[in-house]
């Protein structure tokens, strides 16, 4: 179907002849919610509501036994709505909704109250109020299916490749899992070469393996398939559609290799694995930028692999016979002890991986330049992932000096006389007392921050958290899908990672792009706005409410007749345009203006004294 044919909305089922005949259904729930509501009496009051044939207490509604009643009552009540007052939507509305297609009803003839979390567990000391909101909730329900009509869902055409954007290691991942599955790809990398921040050689924490070693693999595995095609020196240009149906231009090569040139591509899903920015020091914090012998872990990576084997260690020319860390710099940022970034935001996060990486850093030095001094100087220490506690221990044995400051008393440092670093703290492993180190190298841990991604995010709409990064839709329940369907997130886009948790997400997300490409047709839920072409006289007042690029548009249908058309792939039902159209000609399905109406008077009837 064409994702503009206005047809898709339109009710599909046969309208249920007669009288709707509405089945109540409250559930227990083991007693999270009937300790406090009196399910029971709520039942019984909902006999009265207008339109309802069955109202009935089941301890487990979710249970097998729980909705086979619903689908016998559908049968031998002949029900055609059903309202089931339950756990959140979030956890059970996909479940009823299964019972009512098992039972031969139309799914959308179906709604769900939340009489635990917006009852029972809110409402926990005062049993008499929670069931008498329970009771109007569900009257609400009742009076808003029994205006329902059968829906069906939205289903457009899938365009059955993937874009990958960014080509670190988890973009690589990503793309070689989905190639790997038969589904052609595009990886899109900026710059001029896969890899990411792994491109300078360094050794690998947990397990000591190379960065080349692990990219060469990654890299062998993306090309291994030939059904991933890498464009590098590239940037999305343009991105605009939805799940399905996005259409792509790829602008390239960046470099000074060629003339730029645009590319345009559709592809079903797009993976953002565009990674993260390592965090830069304010010119002078730390004396960075301002003194020779002050660099990040990030510089100071390169260094270590480029440095000739000695008895000392030798960084940009200077002997290094006594080197200091300072951890979380950039990270853990506290308001009034650091100064914001250029975004006017503060770093609060922990970036997760600089504990493991100083630890692995001055090993390293200890191992190979037995005649370099290392201090660790820490606010907390973790090395949280499995074997990384290991690199604390061998620290130690190595004769790392670790010393504690506070989090909101930052070590000062200073140039000294001799061309050294001379860095002054009060040491909390030592109760307090002030320490004075010179040291020919101070080292600072600096954090991930978040990455710009590149204009797809301003295009898209993609949200960001409040620490920056790309937000995911539930930690937990979703964890590598972003708000806008048909985007998903690997690796650091989303949050601090190291390369374990990076490749893991990216794997996620190829998985969870492969289950969307994987069908001829995308499916999607059938609220979105519906324009009444009897009452549409194309006056655009909706468009110019609707927020969401291309979901509204006006055409015109023959001379001198305008009318607005939704583009069901693009709207998300929000409703903005509802409220601005003159002629009332516009409407959400599953959520139109009469359906509120009666939502609201069953909210009343159900409030009125007894
Ligand atoms: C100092 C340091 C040391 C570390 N050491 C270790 C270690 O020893 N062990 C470990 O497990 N982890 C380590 N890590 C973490 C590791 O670097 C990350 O987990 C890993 O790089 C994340 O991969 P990624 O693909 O998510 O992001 P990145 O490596 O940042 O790759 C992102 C890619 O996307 C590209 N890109 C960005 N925007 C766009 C765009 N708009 N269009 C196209 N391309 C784009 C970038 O050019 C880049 O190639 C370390 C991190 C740091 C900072």
């Amino acid at each position: 179907m064409d994702a503009t044919d206005q047809s898709y909305a339109e009710n599909r089922g046969a309208e249920p002849a007669g009288q709707p005949r509405v089945g109540v259904y409250i559930c227990r729930c083991g007693g999270n919610i009937s300790d406090v509501v009196d399910a029971e009496h709520a039942a019984e009051i909902c006999w009265h509501i207008p339109g309802v044939v069955v109202s009935k207490v089941h301890t487990f509604m979710c249970s097998d036994p729980g909705q086979q009643s619903i689908i016998d009552d559908i049968h031998g009540e002949k029900l055609d709505r059903i309202v089931v007052a339950s756990c959140s939507p979030f956890l059970h509305e996909l479940t009823f909704r299964g019972a009512a297609i098992r039972g031969n009803l139309n799914p959308y003839l179906y709604e769900h109250v939340n009489i635990r979390e917006q009852c029972s567990w809110v409402h926990k000391h005062d049993p008499q109020g929670a069931t008498a909101k329970a009771i109007a909730l569900i009257g609400a329900a009742v009076g808003k299916v029994r205006q329902s009509r059968p829906l069906e869902k939205i289903r457009l055409n899938n365009r059955r490749r993937a874009l990958v954007v960014g080509g670190g290691p988890a973009g690589m991942k990503a793309a070689a899992d989905l190639a790997g599955t038969g589904l052609p790809v595009l990886l899109v990398e900026r710059t001029g070469r896969l890899g990411g921040k792994l491109v300078s050689p360094q050794s690998l924490f947990p397990t000591g393996i190379g960065s080349t070693q692990i990219l060469e693999k990654l890299e062998s595995d993306v090309r291994s398939t030939g059904r991933v095609e890498v464009l590098l020196e590239s940037e999305i240009s343009r991105v605009k559609g939805f799940i399905g149906n996005f259409d792509v231009t790829i602008r390239g090569p960046l470099g000074p290799s060629g003339a730029l040139t645009d590319v345009d591509v559709s592809v079903g899903v797009i993976v953002m694995a565009t990674g993260f920015q390592p965090y830069v020091p304010h010119d002078g914090e730390f004396l960075f930028n301002r003194h020779p012998g002050v660099i990040t872990t990030v510089d100071f990576q390169e260094a270590l692999a480029c440095a000739p084997e000695g008895k000392r260690l030798v960084v940009n020319g200077r002997e290094i016979r006594r080197a200091a860390f300072i951890h979380c710099v950039g990270s853990r940022q506290i308001e009034g002890v650091h100064e914001p970034g250029p975004d006017g935001r503060l770093n609060k996060h922990c970036s997760r991986v600089c504990c493991t990486t100083v630890l692995n850093q001055a090993i390293q030095v200890r191992r190979r330049f037995a005649d370099t001094r290392v201090y660790d100087i820490y606010q907390d220490i973790r090395a949280y992932g499995r074997g990384h506690e290991r690199y604390y221990s061998e620290a130690s044995r190595a004769g790392v000096i670790f010393l504690r400051y506070h989090g909101d008393e930052r070590p000062l440092v200073s140039a000294a006389e001799d061309q050294s670093v001379h860095v002054s703290f009060k040491d909390y492993l030592s109760w307090g007392e002030t320490i004075d180190l010179d040291v020919d190298l101070l080292v600072l841990a600096v954090g991930m921050t978040p990455g710009p991604c590149g204009r797809i995010v301003d295009q898209l709409k993609l949200p960001r958290g409040e620490d920056g990064f790309l937000q995911e839709i539930h930690p937990k329940l979703r964890p590598v899908e972003i708000s806008v369907n048909g985007v998903l997130l690997a690796g650091t886009a989303q949050a601090p990672m190291n390369l374990q948790e990076s490749l893991a997400a990216a794997g996620a997300a190829a998985v969870k792009a492969r289950a969307m490409l994987v069908k001829e047709q995308v499916e999607l839920n059938p609220y979105v706005a519906r324009v009444n072409t009897q009452r549409c006289e194309g006056s655009g007042e909706c468009i110019g409410q609707c927020e969401y690029d291309g979901a509204l548009t006006m055409v015109e249908e023959s001379p001198g007749v305008r009318r607005a058309r939704v583009n069901p792939g693009l709207c998300i039902g929000c409703g903005a345009c509802v409220a601005v159209c003159p002629n009332s000609a516009i409407d959400i399905n599953g959520w139109r203006v009469e359906q509120y109406d009666a939502m609201v008077d069953g909210l009343v009837l159900q409030n009125q004294p007894a």
